[in-house]
């Protein structure tokens, strides 16, 4: 792809389809992006590939980068890493995902366990039936307490059940950084540190994360994204340019009544290497 910002509003590097959380089949999403002028868009979908191929006969017009988001586990913390232009048919990259969905299904029975001792029942049987094939996020565990009336907005749904310190929150043991980039490698794609703000660093402890990350081979990191204030943005792209990292942009959309819309991102700050002009092919 060319060097230029002009049209760089309308690219966005991270999105999600029903193969993961998303609200939107493949086929739909495009169609959407389609109505949003977005001229190349990247299906990001938590730990599968599946859509890819829909998506790309969907495309019409619109260029699809294969992607990936893959959860690691960092000092504690459950990180984000997303892989772009990746080789959806890479056999060691199945082979690696469908590990991380097999953890996946451990933990949603975990999860359902915990949600048991609550007085909540068959919330495995229930999820099962909201998820596309074998991959369970926990959003789905957020629809259905809503849809049994144990919270009224799934965002609720977290606050009481699902997050981090509440009870059905169920630390998981993801693989680590060097191992997530590594598959990503050898698929052929690049690894991106996915929403670097959200996870609440400390600012020493998000310099350790990108030092951590550089020196096991990281590529770059989403300078902007949709959860990004003005001042987010500058601050990570300083950080970006210090450890050599290229600048990804995207809105991890999920969906059109959810709160990051597609595409139409803030322009991306000019002193920044955007990772774009990495995908010629
Ligand atoms: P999982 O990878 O299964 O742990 O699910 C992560 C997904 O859950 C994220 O990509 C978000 O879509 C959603 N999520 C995580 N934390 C929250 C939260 N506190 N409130 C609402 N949604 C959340
Ligand atoms: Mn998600
Ligand atoms: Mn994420
Ligand atoms: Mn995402």
């Amino acid at each position: 792809m060319s060097n230029s910002t002009e049209n760089s509003q309308f690219y966005d590097f991270h999105s999600h389809s029903h193969y993961s959380d998303g609200e939107l089949s493949p086929q739909a999403l495009l169609d959407y992006a389609r109505e949003r002028q977005i001229g190349c868009l990247a299906l990001t979908d938590h730990d599968t590939v599946a859509g890819i191929d829909e998506a790309i006969a969907a495309s019409d017009g619109i260029r699809v980068i294969p992607g990936v988001e893959i959860s690691t586990s960092w000092r504690k913390h459950e990180i984000h890493v997303v892989g772009l232009n990746v080789d959806r048919h890479h056999e060691s990259l199945l082979n690696f995902l469908k590990q991380q969905r097999t953890r996946r299904v451990n933990r949603a029975k975990e999860i359902a366990l915990a949600l048991e001792r609550e007085g909540i029942r068959d919330a495995y049987e229930g999820v099962l039936k909201i998820a596309c094939e074998d991959n369970i996020v926990r959003p789905h565990f957020a629809q259905f307490l809503v849809e049994k009336g144990y919270a009224n907005t799934m965002q609720q749904a977290f606050d009481r059940y699902l997050k981090r310190g509440k009870v059905a929150y169920v630390p998981t043991k993801w693989p680590s950084l060097e191992k997530v980039i590594e598959n990503i490698h050898e698929a052929g794609g690049l690894s991106v540190i996915a929403h670097p703000m959200r996870y609440k660093l400390t600012s020493t402890k998000l310099r350790l994360l990108l030092a951590d990350f550089t020196s096991a081979n990281g590529d770059g990191i989403e300078v902007i994204t949709a959860s990004h204030r003005p001042n987010d943005t500058h601050h990570v792209a300083r950080l970006a340019n210090e450890y050599g990292l290229l600048a990804s942009q995207g809105s991890d959309f999920h969906g059109p009544s959810s709160f990051a819309k597609m595409g139409h991102l803030q322009p991306m700050p000019a002193e920044c290497e955007p990772i774009w002009t990495r995908f010629d092919s």
